[in-house]
């Protein structure tokens, strides 16, 4: 076998054809993830992560950093978010949005941003003071203070923060005894409408991607329906490869991506290596027959 130096050619050959690893929906410390930007870069690296979209709640503060970052980890970063939508026919439905390859600078996206986050800065007040209401001591003025000092509030903090106060045993108890619908501090969401989210990343010049759909405890009608009305007020994307998906419903998910004409994507939704469930890079590659949304034309044209 012909060498070169130290490596055949056949490794070289073996390299060279390697598939990239991209990890299409992350958070940081702008939103409810526990790292910052260069902690995050730095761990996709570890794991062999060549590109990574970083998309947090409704907040792009963390691109900036991780694009300045991003040639010296040697990874190609995709500017993203994740925006919260009401849906239903009473906008009953919370779902999430990811919206990949934004402009994070425009304009209107900011505006829209704001927005939500001064939404999400009341909720988690009302939430503090129905914590206090249902017996959780101090949770008003410890709110108030998570609100001022934190780039941002999701009910992921207030269940860390139930946790740690030692008030429930688990994550999962947190949303189900008090944040979550029928819990003692829920506040009812107000966010925009799936169709707002849906235009105003499409303005943004990014791709909309319906994130983790199984994830909305819907049944496969209602969950087919939400596809449906997503493709016809725009969106591009569904999100088909995610942790802990069964293979029955990631098959689910890739032939509703053939049948509505929308690109899969893929991602850990990775928050914290605390959370072993959900590890950066990690999940299943995307089944043979869709149509991967990193070869859309708003892919392509950023890489210029
Ligand atoms: P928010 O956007 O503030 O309403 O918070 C929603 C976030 O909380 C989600 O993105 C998840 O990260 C987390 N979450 C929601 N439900 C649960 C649950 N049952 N157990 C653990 N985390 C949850
Ligand atoms: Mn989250
Ligand atoms: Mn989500
Ligand atoms: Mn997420």
């Amino acid at each position: 076998m012909q060498k070169v130096g130290k490596l055949s050619v056949s490794t070289i050959n073996a390299t060279s054809i390697k598939t990239m690893l991209r990890d299409l929906h992350s958070h940081t410390i702008a939103s409810d993830g526990s790292l910052t930007p260069l902690e995050l870069l730095k761990l996709a690296q570890e794991r062999g992560v060549d590109e990574l979209a970083i998309t947090d709640h409704d907040s792009v503060e963390s691109l900036d950093e991780a694009l300045s970052l991003a040639e010296q980890f040697n990874l190609s970063i995709v500017p993203g978010v994740e925006i919260s939508a009401a849906w239903g026919k009473k906008k009953e439905e919370t779902v999430h949005i990811v919206g990949l390859q934004i402009d994070h600078k425009h304009n209107g996206l900011q505006q829209f941003l704001r927005a939500i986050q001064d939404k999400r800065r009341e909720r988690a007040l009302t939430m503090g003071k129905k914590l206090e209401a249902a017996g959780v001591k101090g949770a008003q003025p410890d709110v108030e203070y998570m609100v001022d000092s934190q780039p941002m509030v999701c009910r992921t903090h207030l269940a860390q923060y139930l946790l740690d106060l030692g008030v429930i045993k688990n994550f999962g108890d947190a949303f189900k005894k008090y944040l979550a619908k029928g819990g003692r501090a829920y506040v009812p969401d107000e966010w925009f409408d799936l169709e707002d989210a849906t235009a105003m990343i499409r303005q943004a010049g990014g791709i909309p991607v319906l994130a983790h759909p199984t994830r909305y405890g819907m049944g496969s009608n209602k969950l087919k329906r939400l596809i449906e009305e997503f493709k016809a007020v725009g969106g591009l994307g569904i999100e088909t490869c995610y942790p802990n998906i069964h293979p029955g419903q990631k098959n689910l998910l890739a032939d509703w991506s053939k049948q509505f004409e929308l690109y899969a994507s893929q991602g850990s939704d990775f928050h914290s290596p605390d959370k072993p469930w959900a590890l950066l890079g990690k999940f299943a590659p995307l089944p043979e027959h869709v149509v991967p949304v990193w070869t859309s034309s708003a892919w392509t044209k950023t890489q210029d």
